[in-house]
């Protein structure tokens, strides 16, 4: 009698034993599936990274989480940056020029990593090494055989990941990730591809027109000033009369990437169409500021040395219109929108009026406006 009391405690205790880690695999299903919802509904790749940096560690509780990314041409962090995301500031963000990292780690299997934090297997996974002694989970993320990224989860709970543990809960959240890792990507690409200039390889005009109207918005919302410039090469039709129109279009890539190089990352610049530019100064650059960046890019265009198609060297010079919004004034964003592109505009034709190659600035609201004035004299 005694014996079998004794076997049926023990059942009893089995089966305790068995409900408590049902219990606990529920929640962690939970906790996943939460995860893998929000995942699922993203619609951008800096919504992925928000999601995957900040929900992952706070669901999962952990101490800390880094997100690998392969980025060999840089697009990823430029799509990034144009959608307002500070990539200096995310150093658990980690954007790989090339994905040899990801070989080295994961080619043989393509299977997580779990166990202990060794600094020679993990350290490039992480910002900054973890406490001593804990434990991490290395998750590849692929498609179609080809390694895109990671995610890596650490916790002081050296007991945490072990190499023996099962797996079933996190490749399931890889492979869900990397779909939709996979899908972010090439929907970040379709969408920017069609609001690229295919020759120069600078945003198109109908970036402009969506983007413009959000920076307005943005600007009533932050009091920040907004200035628009618009840029026209001089006597354009003469470089192409004069050295062809193959030539004409080797310029006006190598124009559109000087006057890039002369931005900060967060400045918008677009192909308006033909030989003009349009660029958007934001954050904190008021009139001044931004007839300062005009002369430069003015300056820089009228230093470069460009070439013709036999390599021959030519000048340009450009002609630019400066427009400064004043933030106080703003009431519709499309009427707004129309003024500030037609002073900008208006500011580009006094500029050609008056010689070309040199900047005029003006205010946007007639009611401020001054009369546009002649900034710099570029000769
Ligand atoms: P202005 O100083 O008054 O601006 O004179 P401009 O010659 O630059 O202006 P105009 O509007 O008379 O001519 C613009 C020229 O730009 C004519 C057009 O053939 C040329 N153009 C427009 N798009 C392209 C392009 O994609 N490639 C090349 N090579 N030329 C282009
Ligand atoms: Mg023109
Ligand atoms: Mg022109």
């Amino acid at each position: 009698m005694d014996e079998l009391y004794t076997d049926l405690c023990v059942l009893q205790s089995h089966l305790d034993n068995l409900v408590d880690s049902i219990r606990l695999n529920q929640i962690k299903l939970h906790r996943f599936q939460t995860l893998e919802m929000n995942l699922l509904t993203l619609n951008s790749l800096r919504e992925l990274v928000d999601q995957v940096l900040e929900d992952t560690r706070l669901l999962f509780e952990l101490d800390a989480v880094s997100f690998v990314l392969v980025d060999e041409k840089g697009e990823l962090k430029r799509f990034l940056i144009e959608d307002g995301l500070r990539v200096e500031k995310q150093p658990n963000l980690i954007l790989l020029s090339s994905g040899d990292l990801l070989d080295r780690t994961f080619r043989k299997h393509l299977r997580p990593y779990l166990g202990n934090y060794k600094v020679e297997k993990c350290g490039a996974f992480f910002p900054g090494p973890p406490a001593p002694s804990s434990s991490v989970a290395l998750l590849p993320l692929y498609r179609r055989g080809k390694l895109m990224g990671s995610l890596n989860l650490a916790s002081t709970d050296k007991t945490r990941f072990c190499e023996q543990m099962a797996t079933d809960f996190l490749d399931r959240l890889a492979c869900v990730l990397s779909v939709c890792l996979e899908n972010t990507l090439n929907f970040e690409l379709i969408r920017r591809t069609s609001l690229i200039d295919m020759l120069t390889g600078v945003n198109n005009r109908r970036y402009f027109e969506q983007r413009v109207g959000e920076e307005i918005d943005r600007t009533r919302r932050t009091g920040e000033c907004l200035s628009c410039l618009f840029l026209d090469i001089d006597h354009f039709k003469t470089i192409n009369d004069t050295y062809g129109h193959q030539s004409g279009d080797r310029v006006l890539v190598d124009a559109a990437q000087t006057i890039r190089s002369t931005l900060r990352d967060s400045d918008v610049l677009a192909r308006y169409g033909g030989e003009e530019f349009v660029v958007l100064l934001s954050a904190g650059t008021g009139d001044r500021a931004a007839a300062d960046v005009a002369e430069r890019i003015r300056q820089c265009i009228a230093d470069h040395e460009f070439y013709d198609k036999n390599s021959q060297a030519l000048q340009i010079s450009l002609s630019i219109g400066v427009a400064t919004l004043d933030p106080s004034r703003i009431d519709g964003i499309d009427a707004t929108v129309e003024r500030l592109i037609e002073a900008a505009d208006r500011a580009l034709y006094l500029a050609k009026n008056n010689g070309r190659n040199r900047v005029v600035s003006g205010f946007v609201e007639p009611s401020i406006q001054k009369a546009p004035q002649q900034y710099v004299a570029g000769f």
